[in-house]
């Protein structure tokens, strides 16, 4: 009995539920296909690709270590399930289940070939559509969800195989490198991908800060959160596992990820559709002034400091998004999805899922519309980065600046001002606040 073992975003041996099926069931054949569908989209960027080649070099070491490979195809999933299942005598393939608009046009897909197609547990800890209000059949608001969540039971911890039976003669393949698949460079401050990354980083994290999480997690300079989101994206560690390490606090915060990624499951046009009813505000469009936004040149500098994180690592912190994201919507009235599709080309933790959720939230325009949710950046800049650490760490023309001024150099005597090579703000923050 052999079973093909489809790898998606699940990129771990550890608690994974699909790769614990496929191993009970006999030969297993894992496979990895570099879609070509994806590849050649826009949500194929050189961080993510670089940290998915890392990815995939790492999960084909373990797989070694147990005893088998990993097979990497590139082009069409359907068709090189079906070409290895061909050459290996396979009839069963199993997955993660994944309820993206895109997964399930391929779980259809693959559902044609003829073979037994089993779909696991894994990608989130509550899967989309297993928590139903008592009206409906999923949730619009968070809170009535994560009451639901930490009342349900979670599935058991998967358990890692020993060993892994391949069937022989199967050719690996080659990893490609990353000029291969993209023409673009990742950031220079990019994290490494893979398992073991993400096993070393959670182990830091839950020794280190994880205690201190409620305090701390807001604090933009204290650089406190996790910094696991890449690796859950790409499921180089298991978010279960992590839930059953972690204070409710960060549980929390990954019954959010399962939030909208149920939401998502249930409104597949979330990315593209303004959910305000007719008559709500218009964008403005002012392409000069989404530039300097995207470029961290917009003369606000708790801002530019979050603009500059996200090009420098592919990942910024969780109140910087906060924050960019507000400006962008409120104080330069620019619709959201023009700046969903910059953090999606940066991110390495970029997902449709929370990406548009999050962006839906913060402008107000999801299915939990609050109009009032504004923030200040000056407000938030004085709360959140005090001493103005976050913003000399990104901002290196305000290094020298005093924390009195370093939030405010439009303030500065105009002598000191004039020696700045920083750009006055796009938009006068200081009246009307
Ligand atoms: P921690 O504070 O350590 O949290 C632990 C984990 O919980 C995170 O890794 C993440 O998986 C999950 N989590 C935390 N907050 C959220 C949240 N609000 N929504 C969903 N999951 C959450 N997160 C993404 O993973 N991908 C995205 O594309 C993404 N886009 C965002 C866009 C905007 C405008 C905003 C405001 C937030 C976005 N987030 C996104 C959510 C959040 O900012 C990141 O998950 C978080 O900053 C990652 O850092 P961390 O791992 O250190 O978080």
């Amino acid at each position: 009995n052999t079973t093909i073992l489809l790898f998606t975003r699940d990129l771990r041996v550890r608690d994974n539920p699909a790769l614990e099926a496929a191993c009970a069931g006999g030969q297993v054949v894992p496979l990895f296909v570099l879609d070509e569908a994806i590849l050649s989209g826009p949500h194929a960027p050189p961080n993510r690709v670089r940290f998915l080649l890392d990815a995939l070099g790492a999960l084909r070491d373990s797989l070694r270590a147990l005893g088998g490979d990993l097979a990497v195809r590139r082009g069409d999933p359907a068709r090189e399930v079906a070409r290895l299942a061909a050459e290996t005598g396979a009839r069963a393939l199993a997955l993660a289940d994944d309820r993206s608009a895109y997964a399930r046009r391929r779980l259809a897909a693959l559902g044609d070939l003829g073979l037994e197609v089993s779909a696991h547990p894994g990608i989130t800890i509550a899967p989309p559509g297993g928590l139903t209000p008592a009206t409906g059949d999923h949730y619009r608001v968070f809170t009535p969800f994560w009451r639901a969540w930490t009342a349900a039971r979670h599935r058991p911890v998967a358990g890692t195989p020993g060993t892994i039976r391949m069937p022989p003669g199967v050719d690996p393949g080659p990893l490609p490198r990353l000029a291969e698949l993209t023409s673009g460079a990742p950031s220079p401050d990019l994290a490494t991908g893979g398992e073991p990354a993400g096993r070393r980083r959670m182990a830091a994290w839950l020794d280190e800060a994880a205690a201190d999480y409620d305090r701390a997690r807001d604090d933009l300079a204290a650089d406190r959160t996790s910094r696991l989101s890449p690796y859950l994206k790409f499921g180089c560690v298991s978010p279960l596992e992590l839930a059953n390490a972690t204070p409710e606090g960060f549980r929390r915060q990954l019954a959010w990820r399962d939030f909208h990624h149920q939401v998502a499951a249930a409104f597949p046009d979330l990315p593209r559709r303004d959910y305000r009813p007719r008559g709500g505000r218009r964008w403005n469009r002012d392409e000069g002034a989404l530039a300097a936004w995207r470029e961290g040149m917009t003369g606000v500098p708790i801002v530019d400091a979050g603009m500059r994180q996200l090009r420098r690592e592919g990942f910024m912190h969780n109140r910087a998004r906060m924050i960019t994201a507000s400006f962008l919507t409120r104080n330069l009235g620019i619709d959201w999805r023009s700046g969903l599709r910059h953090f999606d080309e940066w991110l390495a933790d970029g997902d449709v899922a929370d990406n548009a959720g999050n962006w839906q939230w913060v402008a107000g325009t999801g299915n939990d519309t609050r109009p009032n949710r504004v923030l200040s950046p000056l407000r938030q800049a004085a709360r959140f980065d005090r001493d103005g650490e976050y913003v000399r760490t990104y901002v290196p023309e305000l290094a020298d600046i005093a924390p009195s001024h370093v939030h405010r150099p439009w303030a500065l005597p105009a002598a000191a001002r004039r020696t700045l090579d920083y750009p006055p703000p796009i938009v006068d923050l200081e009246w009307p606040q």
